[in-house]
């Protein structure tokens, strides 16, 4: 079955752009434009990826959509920023974004960074086979997504868990962080690797 993308995007011409890429790559694609029906198509529709613009008109930012959306559910959320501000926010622990990119992008870049977060998702399903990683007193189970250290149970974005998933299993050897940002986020490591920065240092 084709992966749904939701595209939340008030500009006609970014949305219709965005949408056009990510059909042509097979993708199926639903497009709306404001917060509030953003969180009830996400809700009733399920889909795979959420590509979020974060300035949106009316009540419901592209924030608090984020916020909601990353509360309910481990959906990957890649966020469309007008202004490089705004990004620390919205990768913050509280919102959750996954990825993001700045405006101008290209659509080729979106289409990648895209990709690169389905991947990283299906890396998280797949895992080497054991469903369970422990390392020291930190334990991972790649099944129900939940993450304990001494027993107590830890919240974590999807980037955070399938950076620490990948930690783990990897725990006696130093990962560089090049294949970090390549396994995780980018078919490219030359790409700027801020978001993999990002979620290091919060981890
Ligand atoms: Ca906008």
């Amino acid at each position: 079955m084709d992966e749904r993308i939701l595209i939340v995007e008030d500009d006609p011409l970014t949305a219709d752009g965005v949408a056009f890429a990510l059909r042509e790559e097979g993708f199926e694609v639903d497009v709306t434009a404001d917060g509030s029906s953003a969180l009830e198509r996400a809700r009733a529709g399920r889909p795979d990826l959420v590509v979020l613009d974060i300035g949106l008109p009316g009540g419901v930012s592209g924030m608090d959509v984020c916020r909601e959306l990353r509360g309910e559910s481990a959906v990957p959320i890649l966020v469309l920023s007008a202004r490089a501000s705004e990004v620390d926010k919205v990768l913050g622990f509280e919102r959750g974004a996954d990825d993001y990119v700045t405006k101008p992008f290209s659509l080729v870049e979106v289409v990648a960074r895209v990709r690169a977060l389905l991947r990283g998702r299906a890396l998280a399903r797949a895992g080497d086979g054991s469903m369970v990683r422990e390392v020291g007193g930190l334990r991972i189970d790649l099944a129900r997504h939940e993450v304990t250290v001494e027993g107590g149970r830890v919240h974590t974005t999807p980037s955070e868990f399938r950076l620490l998933a990948l930690l783990a299993e990897r725990a006696e050897e130093t990962v560089s962080r090049s294949e970090l940002c390549t396994r995780l986020w980018r078919t490219d490591s030359s790409l700027d690797t801020r978001a993999c920065d990002l979620h290091v240092a919060r981890l």
